[in-house]
């Protein structure tokens, strides 16, 4: 394992400075090397430089990059069938190395097996099998979910009934203000001496990372729970594309609040895209063009009409800007669908605040 983490190190240096991220390339620069001079089994050494184009891809893809990624930990990436196989109550590992099993994942099954890991962690060695689960087979929605995300609030739901969430982003805020304003205190000039010691720095670094796993819990808990909602009623999940906000938002003077905002939305829209998929829950993604400006009955402009109300002046319609971005993205989600824009076989959410 020492080995291979020295020779997965390697690779992934020469993988990056070289772009070699086909096959073909690395195993021309690599495979000799690692086998000669790292000592590794000719089907391990194909496993480290495929590795290593893994990590590298995936590093190149990231924008703001720092340093050339490492592998610190002991593992070893195996290849199902070519580097360990399972046998009985055995895995077999490349070498006629055998490990006992002493349980296995209640949720495996015989679904073809992929890459495995393994890993040396406390002493004992763990194999991170990665398989394909089932998709599960989407239902005919019966209805619509529409989601529109503001600043404060998450608000999800139909003509008929409606919900809403609250952000987290005023206590992730909370702990960013926190590490800007350790930063801010000690990046005077003498204070950079304590700052290469590491302590002032851990710290705030920690109040970033806390910062963000506030908006990451939130993102995943929040979408959960609008998904689990679209599955008890069959519903269709739809959501807005906030590709343009986001970029709007990008315009903005760098206020800490921004960002936060930015990174909540980026990760709503991952997690609930990725709990539909594994809920078997339909989804679309809704074009926010007029979503909240465009009078949802008659389709004329909406005017302000105080504090986050709009009114048409044409058919005399009033409501919450949410509520009527709501009923937009439901109608555009219909006409998406090709079906009526009314829909009376929609089941009414029961356990919900009804939006009036
Ligand atoms: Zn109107």
């Amino acid at each position: 394992m020492k080995r291979y983490r020295e020779a997965l190190n390697y690779s992934i240096k020469v993988v990056i400075e070289n772009k070699a991220i086909s096959l073909g390339k690395a195993h021309r620069l690599l495979y000799k090397v690692l086998k000669e001079k790292y000592g590794l089994p000719s089907k391990i050494a194909i496993d480290c430089y495929r590795e290593a184009i893994a990590i590298a891809k995936s590093w190149l893809k990231n924008t703001n990059k720092g340093k050339i990624p490492r592998a610190n930990n002991f593992r070893i990436w195996l290849t199902y069938g070519q580097s360990y196989r399972i046998k009985g109550d055995y895995v077999e590992l490349l070498g006629g190395y055998r490990l006992k099993i002493i349980g296995l994942d209640r949720r495996y099954d015989s679904y073809p097996n992929k890459d495995a890991r393994l890993l040396l962690k406390d002493g004992k060695f763990i194999l991170k099998i990665s398989k394909r689960v089932p998709e599960p087979a989407k239902y005919d929605p019966k209805g619509v979910l529409a989601v529109d995300v503001n600043e404060k609030q998450i608000v999800v739901g139909n003509r008929k009934s409606e919900y809403r969430f609250d952000t987290n982003i005023e206590r992730a805020l909370h702990y960013k203000q926190l590490a800007e304003n350790l930063q801010k205190k000690h990046s005077s000039f003498k204070y950079i001496a304590s700052l290469k010691r590491g302590g002032i720095k851990r710290r705030i670094k920690s109040f970033y990372r806390k910062a963000r796993n506030i908006i990451e819990d939130w993102a995943k808990k929040t979408s959960h729970e609008i998904v689990a909602l679209a599955k008890q009623y069959q519903y269709e999940v739809d959501r807005e594309d906030l590709t343009n906000l986001v970029e709007n938002l990008r315009k903005l003077p760098k206020e800490h609040k921004v960002s936060l905002l930015i990174l909540s939305y980026r990760r709503l829209e991952h997690w609930i895209d990725w709990q539909c998929e594994k809920q078997g829950v339909p989804i679309a993604v809704i074009n926010p063009k007029g979503t909240s400006s465009i009078c949802p009955i008659c389709g004329s402009k909406l005017v302000e009409n105080g504090y986050r109300k709009l009114k048409c002046n044409k058919c005399g319609f009033e409501a919450d800007r949410d509520t009527i971005a709501v009923i937009n993205i439901e109608k555009k989600a219909y006409k998406k669908m090709g079906g009526s824009l009314t829909t009376p076989t929609a089941p009414q959410m029961t356990d919900v605040i009804p939006n009036r």
